[in-house]
C-alpha cells in the first residue's frame, strides 16, 4: 500500500483507451482519483496510493461518452408512430401529444428514464434541448450526470415560452442561475432557421457571446429544410446563418445532412462543430451527413443520438458503430471513418464539440474522473486482438458495465446506482396511457 491517499483507485485494467492526442493506450494501468479528478495514470500506480479500490480486470476504460445532442424528455414518445411519412408522425402524433403533456412533471419523469439509460450505456455528459429544462437541471443535479442544457427557442408558442423573447429571456435567467453548478453547463438553443426569424437567431447570439455558452441549433436536417430557406431568403441554411452572423466557434450543428461543398470550408472557417446523429438520419429518412469530408476538412464532429421518438435508443456505442459502417458503405470504401475515430467522436471530438474538452473526454491527468468501464471477458467480445475495433463493432451499450461521473461511481456491476428502476417503468407506463388517450 502506498503512502498518498487517494478517493478511488481503479486498478488492473486490461486497457486504458486514453483517447488523448497520441491516442495513450495502457495495457495493464491503473486509474488514481482524488476530488472528482484524475490524478494519477499509468502502469503500476496503485503501489503508491491508498484508499477505496476496484480491481477492474477483463474491462477497457475509456472516458464518459458525450452525448451532443438529444431531447433526452422525449423517452416518453419513444417508438410512438413510427415508420410514418415525416408529417403525419410530427402532426398526429409528436406535437398533439407534446402539445397537451409537456410539463415540469412530464420531462422530470421523461428525462429521469433517460438518465438511466445514458448511464447505463455509458454517456456522462448530454447536450439536451427541449422544454422546461430546470425540471431537466433539477434531475441531472440530483443525480450527477453532466447536462449542457438549452430551452428550444421558437418562433411560435412552445409549452415554455409563448414568444421567442420570452424563451431567450428565460435562457439569460436559467445561464445566471446555474453558473456555479458543477452538473449544469447551460446553453442556448435557438430551433433551427425555419423555425427561427433572423432576429430571433440574432437575439439568442448575443446572449451566447455575451455569456459565452453554446449556441445549439439544429441546421440542414433536411432537403425540406434546406428548400424552405432557399425560398424564403434565397440562400442554403448555412449561407443564409453565415450571412446574418450567427456561426461562430460556440456553434453546435445539429445534423448537418446538407452542407454543400462551399458550406463545409464556411464551417471549418467559422470554428461550427456538428453533432452527427446518424440512426435519427436514416429512421426519419432525411439523408446521410457527409461526416468524413467535415472531418477531413477540420469540422470537429460529435456523436448524437437525437431524441429516442427519432432514433429509438441513447445508446452512443450503438450510434458510433452505425456511424463508422454507414460511411464505409455509402462511399465503398472500408477505410472510412475506423474505429479509432468513431471513438473520438463518442469522446475527444464531443468534447470539443461542447467546448468542454479542458475538463472532458480524455483520461488525462487533471480533468473530471469522467469513466466507462467496458466488460469485454465476455464471449461475444473475446478473442480481442483490438481493444477500439471490438468496443465499435462488437460490444454493445449493455456491456458496459461501470461508470464514474465526477469521481462518483453511478453505475457498478452494470447496475444504475442513483434510480430506481421498477419506479421509472411505472412513470412510463403512466404517460403512455395519458398519451393514447389522445387517440381513443
Ligand atoms: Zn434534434
Amino acid at each position: 500500500m502506498g503512502v498518498k491517499s487517494a478517493d478511488l483507485i481503479l486498478t488492473d485494467i486490461d486497457y486504458i483507451l486514453t483517447m488523448d492526442d497520441n491516442l495513450t493506450e495502457i495495457q495493464g494501468g491503473d486509474i488514481v482519483i482524488k476530488d472528482g479528478k484524475i490524478v494519477d495514470i499509468g502502469k503500476d500506480k496503485k503501489n503508491e496510493y491508498f484508499g477505496k479500490t476496484v480491481v477492474c480486470r477483463g474491462k477497457i476504460a475509456l472516458p464518459g461518452f458525450v452525448n451532443t445532442h438529444t431531447h433526452a424528455a422525449m423517452t416518453l414518445l419513444r417508438g410512438y408512430g413510427s415508420d410514418n411519412p415525416l408529417k403525419v408522425w410530427l402532426e398526429e402524433y409528436i406535437w398533439p401529444a407534446e402539445g397537451k403533456f409537456v410539463s415540469y412533471e412530464f420531462v422530470k419523469d421523461g428525462t429521469e428514464i433517460a438518465v438511466y439509460e445514458m448511464l447505463r450505456t455509458g454517456t456522462t455528459t448530454f447536450v439536451d434541448m427541449y422544454f422546461f429544462e430546470n425540471a431537466v437541471a433539477d434531475v441531472i443535479s440530483e443525480i450527477g450526470i453532466r447536462g449542457v442544457l438549452s430551452t428550444g427557442i421558437l418562433d411560435f408558442p412552445t409549452p415554455g415560452a409563448k414568444t421567442p423573447d420570452e424563451g431567450i429571456e428565460r435562457t439569460v435567467e436559467f445561464i445566471k442561475e446555474h453558473r456555479d453548478n458543477p452538473f449544469v453547463y447551460p446553453a442556448i438553443g435557438p430551433h433551427a432557421p425555419y423555425t427561427c426569424s433572423p432576429e430571433t437567431l440574432k437575439k439568442a447570439f448575443k446572449v451566447s457571446q455575451e455569456y459565452d455558452v453554446l449556441y445549439h441549433i439544429h441546421i440542414a436536417e433536411t432537403e425540406f429544410e434546406v428548400s424552405t430557406v432557399k425560398e424564403k431568403y434565397g440562400k442554403t441554411p448555412v449561407e443564409h446563418l453565415d450571412s446574418i452572423g450567427v456561426l461562430s466557434e460556440r456553434t453546435l450543428a445539429a445534423h448537418m445532412v446538407y452542407p454543400s461543398d462551399r458550406e463545409i470550408d464556411i464551417l471549418a472557417e467559422r470554428g461550427v462543430k456538428v453533432a452527427h446523429c446518424p440512426e435519427s438520419n436514416l429512421k426519419l429518412a432525411s439523408g446521410i451527413a457527409p461526416v468524413p469530408e467535415m472531418i477531413e476538412r477540420g469540422v470537429t464532429v460529435g456523436v448524437g443520438t437525437d431524441g429516442t421518438a427519432s432514433n429509438d435508443d441513447l445508446d452512443i456505442i450503438g450510434e458510433i458503430s452505425t456511424a463508422a459502417k454507414l460511411h464505409k458503405g455509402y462511399r465503398k470504401n472500408p477505410t472510412v471513418l475506423n474505429a479509432r475515430e468513431a471513438l473520438l467522436m463518442a469522446t475527444r471530438w464531443g468534447a470539443e464539440a461542447v467546448r468542454l474538452d479542458s475538463v472532458i473526454g480524455t483520461l488525462e491527468t487533471g480533468k473530471f474522473a469522467d469513466i466507462v468501464l467496458i466488460d469485454v471477458s465476455q464471449p461475444h467480445l473475446s478473442p480481442l486482438y483490438d481493444p477500439y475495433t471490438q468496443v465499435v463493432y462488437s460490444a454493445r451499450g449493455s456491456d458496459v458495465d461501470t461508470v464514474i461521473v465526477g469521481g462518483e461511481i453511478k453505475v457498478l456491476n452494470k447496475k444504475v446506482i442513483p434510480l430506481d428502476r421498477d419506479y421509472l417503468l411505472d412513470r412510463a407506463n403512466y404517460w403512455k396511457e395519458k398519451i393514447e388517450s389522445i387517440k381513443k
